[in-house]
């Protein structure tokens, strides 16, 4: 099996088994308990918030231990939303890009359904990206754009880093310095960025940024939420105040350390791996639009993370392709993994303006940076005939019915 899913999951690395296994064996403590073993547990959590907080340039405090990247983005959007409205009841809009995981999309439908939030969407074009004027309009510094009404109510704007499902990459710094200028506390949703992208918080000016766990290889259930110095969050749990009262609930150091371990790994690489997938990427994507008649690639030709490679297959469906390509031995996915199995065209591909039955022919293949030439230009062949094979086979009953 070739396995071009990486946006969906990666598997563990054997340096963040190998961290973790003492805190799941012998050192199990909580660190809540006031002996041996539980300050072993805590000192451990401690240094895994700290080395995580030195990849990415910020204070230790700064950082929350989160099951993901699903509560990250949860917790950022409302935690912020109702932490400021609290402050301010003015505040009762909150700005998202048109092209947010849904974790985002059905936080900031809950914020309007249960507590009254009005929802204000920021468009992108036709490769998935926000403008900075529409951005500016929607925050209330100039006048014009699509929600003038925006203007000096909004609490918080959620802008992802890098998009899931055809890899499109947001200037965050420039997006960071308007919200600035709003007093508008920016999160961006990092989960596909890390590992590709540089992602210092202070830099990117963000004041939350999300990542998770398992798309760097540190397990499932692991995650972080930075949130800067004195930006306040409401939390989304309640309990045992653990977290510095961000987030109750006995911290998983195991995972905790694995996360620690997988993101200072992934650091190390980047640059280099970052180069390479890219140009891996850029020659599979023109194999692809060479060898396979009518093939549009999707996203931005550039500002793209280096292992996402995407594209439409205009006559074919996405499910079907998967379908045939995992009976060929190549696993990918049609559009993000979330979507998957729906024949709901992807809401990210109709908000770049493209039509719902070219949509439905989305195909995402994903790459890490073990990924090989020789596993690339299999892929590419495998997925010419699949395509082939579909076209056919969707072909058939039109020419039955003309008959
Ligand atoms: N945000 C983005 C952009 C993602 O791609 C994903 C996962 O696919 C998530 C959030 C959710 O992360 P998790 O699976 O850790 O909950």
């Amino acid at each position: 099996m070739i396995y071009l899913d990486a946006a969906s999951t990666t598997p563990v690395r054997r340096e963040a088994i190998e961290a973790m296994f003492p805190f799941l064996t012998n050192q199990f403590g909580n660190p809540s308990s006031h002996h041996e073993l539980g300050e072993l547990a805590a000192q451990a959590l401690a240094q895994a918030r700290e080395r995580c907080a030195a990849v990415l340039g910020v204070h230790a405090q700064e950082l929350v231990f989160t099951s993901g990247g699903t509560e990250g983005d949860n917790m950022a959007l409302k935690g912020l939303a109702l932490a400021r409205r609290a402050a301010n009841p003015a505040l009762n809009q909150v700005v998202i890009s048109a092209v947010e995981h849904p974790a985002i999309v059905e936080s900031a439908r809950y914020l309007d359904r249960v507590h009254g939030f009005e929802v204000l969407q920021l468009p992108v074009n036709a490769a998935g990206e926000v403008s900075a004027q529409d951005f500016a309009a929607l925050l209330g510094l100039t006048g014009g754009g699509p929600a003038p009404q925006g203007r000096g109510s909004v609490a918080v704007a959620s802008v992802m880093y890098a998009n899931n499902e055809v890899g499109t990459v947001q200037d965050i710094a420039a997006l960071a310095r308007l919200a600035a200028q709003a007093q508008v506390p920016l999160h961006s949703d990092a989960v596909q960025a890390a590992g590709w992208l540089p992602l210092q918080p202070r830099r990117l000016g963000v004041a939350a940024l999300t990542l998770s766990g398992h798309k760097i290889g540190a397990p499932k259930g692991s995650g972080l939420l930075y949130l800067r110095a004195g930006t306040a969050c409401e939390p989304l749990i309640h309990g045992g105040g653990q977290e510095r009262g961000a987030r109750s609930g006995t911290p998983n150091v195991a995972f905790a350390v694995a996360l620690a371990t997988a993101l200072e790994l992934a650091e190390q690489e980047r640059t280099e791996a970052a180069q390479r997938v890219a140009a891996q990427r850029d020659e599979f994507t023109a194999w692809v639009l060479r060898h396979i008649p009518g093939a549009v690639r999707t996203g931005h030709a550039r500002a793209r993370l280096p292992g996402v490679a995407s594209f439409c297959f205009p006559g074919t469906s996405g499910e079907s392709l998967l379908l045939e390509l995992e009976r060929r031995g190549i696993v990918c996915s049609s559009g993000s993994a979330c979507a998957a199995g729906s024949d709901e065209p992807s809401p990210v591909l109709t908000a770049m303006g493209m039509e719902r039955s070219v949509a439905q022919t989305a195909l995402r293949l994903s790459f890490n940076s073990s990924v090989t030439a020789a596993e690339l230009a299999a892929a590419g062949r495998e997925l010419a005939a699949a395509v082939q094979s579909v076209q056919r086979f969707k072909a058939a009953p039109q020419q039955h019915q003309g008959q």
